[in-house]
């Protein structure tokens, strides 16, 4: 019981910093396209993500808080604020979505030109 738990909370570290990560590289004006992309990804990624349990309750989140896709701001912002919906649901701390911006870097080579 105990690894299993374990399990699923290296697949929920991984699957968050993936998750604001690719946030945090969306564009500031990203396009029609774009945007539906990012909306799709959410919403495939809320009916595959691997553990049932997480995925049916992360689907009643997303129907109360549709993804925000209008800009990285907005969408960095939609991603903490689900994120600390289930932070509370399971009794973690609160993060502070202001400091999203300074925590979640890509490491890549081209991250300063991505940044305006
Ligand atoms: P995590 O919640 O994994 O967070 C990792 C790190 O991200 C934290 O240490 C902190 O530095 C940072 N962080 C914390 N909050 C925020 C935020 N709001 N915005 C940005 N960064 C933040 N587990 C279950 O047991 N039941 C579930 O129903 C469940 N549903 C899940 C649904 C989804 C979509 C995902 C991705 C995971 C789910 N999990 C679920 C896993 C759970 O959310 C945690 O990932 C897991 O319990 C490990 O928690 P943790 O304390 O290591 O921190």
């Amino acid at each position: 019981h105990l690894k299993n738990s374990t399990i699923k909370a290296e697949l929920g570290q991984s699957s968050w910093k993936l998750l604001h990560t690719m946030m945090a590289r969306f564009p500031e004006h990203p396009t029609q396209d774009e945007k539906e992309a990012l909306r799709s990804f959410i919403y495939l990624f809320s009916r595959l993500y691997p553990c049932g349990e997480c995925a049916t309750e992360f689907q009643a989140i997303l129907a109360k808080h549709p993804p925000q896709v209008s800009s990285r701001e907005t969408a960095s912002q939609w991603a903490c604020a689900v994120h600390n919906i289930v932070n509370k649901r399971l009794q973690k701390e609160i993060f502070d979505c202001g400091k999203i911006t300074e925590k979640y870097k890509c490491g890549c080579d081209d991250e300063k030109i991505h940044k305006s």
